[in-house]
């Protein structure tokens, strides 16, 4: 079997590449290294399964000779952060858009077995029932979400037009090693972990009892994995962790101080996956408790010593434009 990933240098897409290869399969990752890092694969340099190309997903003519002969794409290259979407709008629509459409074009005059895409929980918004189902109205927030949203529309679309065997995961919070540590001020993990390192105190946003579905990661790629191997053709799934947990919570499992920061508009005050859809069709169900999830992260903490240390300052001008355009 031949496996190719998309952003497969990143976070999701490098521990996809350590599972593809430990069920045996050639992976060929596509990455353009903007967030993504080498240093993710760094333990499987020299793998005789494995073929890194650096590029980008914005380059149709570049790409298309990597999909010949593929018998699965896991497409997770994407711009994420919402503060960037709204400043960059132009960057997100071309790589999350833009880069979705090349990606199933290439794929389109191949024999793909399955072509799997990442889809995010950000598309319902704020919704009116948790937890919350795949039927949910959908209500994209701000580009980012947008984007990744028409991202899934066109996966859906060119596998209902195609005939492309095509499926999508919608991810809730999906957090563990490698999670990213780029400049952009963004999610929660790579925050409080950096600021953990510094002795500083996490910056928890209002009085920290909102939750998240927060889902470990290689959950997420198991996830992925069944979806492929599954008789599915076209169809839409949430991955979540079967619980929601609060800011507070989180905190105490990673031991700090803490500062409280402004809450921010258009943020859910819960997010809560409705997984019973994936478990009874798939037969999918999360392994990794929280706790245990936590554990692992900060068995690894010294990874993000490179990160940003975000401040109360720093984030009130990080998040200028979201309280600007979201209120
Ligand atoms: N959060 C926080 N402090 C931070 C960043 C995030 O308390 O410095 C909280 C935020 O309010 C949210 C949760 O962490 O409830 C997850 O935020 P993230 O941006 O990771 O994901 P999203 O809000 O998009 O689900």
């Amino acid at each position: 079997m031949t496996s190719l990933v998309t952003g497969g240098c990143g976070f999701i897409g490098s521990h996809m590449v350590d599972r593809l290869l430990s069920e045996g399969h050639d992976v060929r990752v596509i990455d353009n290294l903007s967030t993504g890092r080498l240093e993710n694969l760094d333990h499987l340099k020299g793998h005789k399964n494995l073929s890194i190309y650096q590029m980008d997903i914005r380059n149709k003519e570049e790409i298309q000779p990597i999909f010949k002969d593929v018998d699965y794409i896991f497409h997770f290259a994407a711009l994420a952060d919402i503060v960037p979407s709204i400043q960059r709008p132009q960057d997100y629509y071309s790589s999350n858009v833009l880069g979705t459409f090349n990606v199933v074009e290439c794929a389109k005059n191949t024999n793909i077995k399955k072509l799997l895409y990442a889809a995010s929980s950000s598309c319902y918004g704020i919704p009116d029932q948790y937890p919350t189902r795949e039927t949910a109205e959908i209500r994209p927030q701000y580009p980012y979400a947008l984007t990744k949203r028409l991202g899934e529309e066109t996966i859906l679309h060119w596998g209902q037009v195609y005939g492309l065997p095509v499926i999508t995961l919608r991810l809730f919070n999906v957090y563990g090693t490698r999670s990213r540590t780029s400049g952009t001020y963004g999610a929660v993990f790579g925050v409080f972990l950096a600021q953990k390192l510094a002795n500083k105190p996490f910056t928890v946003v209002g009085d920290g009892t909102q939750t998240r579905d927060f889902t470990y990661v290689t959950d997420i790629v198991d996830a992925f994995y069944t979806a492929a191997m599954s008789d599915i053709k076209q169809d839409t799934f949430n991955v979540g962790s079967g619980g929601t947990y609060s800011i507070n919570r989180l905190c105490e499992l990673l031991g700090g101080e803490i500062t409280n920061i402004p809450k921010r508009p258009g943020e859910p005050d819960c997010t809560f996956a409705d997984t019973s859809k994936i478990h009874d069709v798939l037969g999918w169900e999360p392994k990794i408790s929280f706790e245990d999830g936590v554990s692992k992260v900060l068995e690894n903490i010294d990874y993000w010593r490179k990160a940003p240390v975000w401040t109360p300052d720093t984030i009130v001008d990080a998040t200028e434009d979201w309280f600007k355009y979201l209120k």
